[in-house]
Order: C-alpha cells, then sequence, then structure tokens
C-alpha cells in the first residue's frame, strides 16, 4: 500500500502538470497499480474533476480521456463496431470487470507495462497519446519513451478501416499473459505488434500486396522471430514464447483474411 501526506483535487491541467514536476509528488488513476507497491508521496493529485472520464467520437477519431476506465472502453459501442471489435477481445482477458471498473487508460499506458494487452491491442490500431505540454505523439513511440513528469491527457484512435485480430496466451484466466500478439492490417499495410515479450510491446510493420501467400506469412513469421527480442521470466522461457508468437501471429492473420477478430 503507497502513502501520501495530501490528497489534492486538481482545478486545471496546469495546476496538476505543476504538481506533477516534483518526483515526490504522483498523480492517481486508478491506483490499483499504485497500492501494489510501498512507495511514499507527498501530494497525491487526483484528475477525476477536470472531465477526462468520458470517450468522445466524431467522425475521424476516438477521444479516449485518461481517466476513463478499461471497463469503459471495452463496453463502449462505437469501438465495438470498429477494427472487427478488437479492442473489447484485448480488453476482456484481463484479470476481470472488478479490476477493468477500477484501472484507467492514463495509469495503463503511462506505466507501459511489459505485459499489457492494452498496449498491444492500441498499438496496432496505430494509437496516439496526446500529452499535456508534450503535444501528440504515436503510441508505438510513447511506449519506447523513458516515463516522465507530463500528463497523460487523451488516446486518440482514427477511425480508419483497419481489420484487426488480437490473441494472448494465458496460463490460467485472471493471470498476467505469457505472451500477446495484435496484429491489424490497412490496405496493404500490416502492423504486427508482440507484447509480454516479457518485455514492452514492439511493432513491425509489413507490406504484402494483395492476400498473402503461405511465403509471405511465413516471411513475417521469421521477420517477427528474428528481429524482436524474446526473454525468460517465471511465466515462459524465450525459446517458448518464440513458439508462441508464431502460433498466435498466425491465427491473428488467418482471423484478419477470414474477416477479421479472434
Ligand atoms: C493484480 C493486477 C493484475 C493485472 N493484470 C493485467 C493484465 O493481465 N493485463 C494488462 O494489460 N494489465 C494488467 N494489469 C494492469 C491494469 O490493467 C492497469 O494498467 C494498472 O492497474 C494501472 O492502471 P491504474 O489506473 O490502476 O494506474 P495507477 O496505479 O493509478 O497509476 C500507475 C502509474 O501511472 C501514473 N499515472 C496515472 N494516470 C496518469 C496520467 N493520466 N498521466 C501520467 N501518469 C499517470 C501514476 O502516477 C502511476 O505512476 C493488472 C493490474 C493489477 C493490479
Amino acid at each position: 500500500m503507497f502513502t501520501i501526506n495530501q490528497y489534492v483535487l486538481a482545478e486545471s491541467l496546469e495546476q496538476a502538470y505543476a504538481l506533477n514536476q516534483s518526483r515526490i509528488n504522483v498523480i492517481l488513476g486508478g491506483t490499483l497499480w499504485l497500492k501494489m507497491g510501498r512507495k511514499k508521496f507527498n501530494k497525491a493529485i487526483d484528475l477525476s474533476a477536470l472531465g477526462l472520464d468520458t470517450i468522445e467520437e466524431d467522425e475521424d477519431q476516438f477521444k479516449i480521456g485518461c481517466m476513463c476506465t478499461l471497463r469503459q472502453v471495452e463496453t463502449h459501442q462505437g469501438l465495438d463496431q470498429h477494427f472487427d471489435g478488437v479492442v473489447a477481445k484485448a480488453l476482456e482477458s484481463i484479470v476481470g470487470v472488478q479490476l477493468r471498473n477500477g484501472a484507467t487508460v492514463g495509469g495503463t499506458l503511462y506505466s507501459r507495462f511489459g505485459f499489457s494487452d492494452v498496449l498491444t491491442v492500441l498499438m496496432a490500431l496505430d494509437a496516439s497519446v496526446e500529452r499535456y505540454k508534450g503535444g501528440i505523439v504515436s503510441l508505438a513511440d510513447y511506449a519506447a519513451m523513458r516515463p516522465d513528469n507530463d500528463i497523460l491527457v487523451r488516446v486518440l484512435i482514427k477511425k480508419d478501416p483497419r481489420r484487426a485480430s488480437y490473441s494472448c496466451f494465458r496460463k490460467s484466466a485472471g493471470d498476467f499473459p505469457v505472451l500477446n500478439c495484435a496484429v491489424s492490417k490497412l490496405e496493404d499495410q500490416w502492423a504486427v505488434v508482440i507484447g509480454a515479450r516479457p518485455g514492452r510491446a514492439r511493432r513491425i510493420m509489413f507490406t504484402v500486396a494483395g492476400t498473402p501467400s503461405e511465403e509471405n506469412i511465413q516471411s513475417i513469421v521469421e521477420t517477427v522471430r528474428g528481429s524482436i527480442p524474446f526473454g525468460t521470466n517465471l511465466l515462459g522461457s524465450a525459446a517458448y514464447r518464440r513458439i508462441l508468437a508464431e502460433v498466435l501471429l498466425r491465427r491473428n492473420i488467418e482471423a484478419i483474411l477470414m474477416g477479421g477478430a479472434q
């Protein structure tokens, strides 16, 4: 359990940002991950009065406020009608509804967890994040950056006609994934994202004209296995993950060729 000296309900992003410049202060998301640690903070900065707990949808994109819960994202009707419903598919296997009702999008993406199902699926959708001072950056770039003192304000997902599929492997329901994989296809561009390697998700882009042949698919599999580093932890070895990566990747490509989603 973490401890704080003072709770601050932020009245503006500027105030929250200014307070967050001190390393002994902390932004609060759903606090589910913070609660797992034992850190001591001076000021805890709550963003929940800033109207960042809604998902806005217009003709071009979805804008997901950082205080939206994973459950809000999972059950959003507009998102479900796009990308073959892949977002809900990816989120539904994270622990249970109770956790997804508390965990926030901001806390999730800021943390850039190596096991994150959310990071993996959103990178395949070419999502971007809006930071208060740092502006908009692609999620793939954000995932590779070191965590800083900026505030993640929103996640942006363009409404393009991409097809997508997600799959992960867990030893038991509710456990952390041993490996996860998301694939999307927009015209001839295929995005392959592998997460829980066990490091942060990595994305590789491929261009394949028309329907990929078995030769094309084998070449994608070999590139992924050869250029994405896999590691060993308590959940599985690097060699095991390399084998899983091929299986999940092939399943996702097949699902897209059959019409999308897993
Ligand atoms: C037991 C357990 C099991 C889990 N299993 C999985 C799993 O299988 N798959 C998966 O994908 N995820 C899993 N998660 C992670 C979970 O989905 C959330 O990602 C995690 O709880 C962080 O979200 P939060 O809202 O609780 O963040 P918090 O704990 O509130 O914050 C985490 C960090 O983010 C910072 N932060 C919060 N919001 C912002 C913001 N807007 N801008 C800048 N910094 C911010 C905080 O200061 C803190 O450093 C698990 C979590 C737990 C506790």
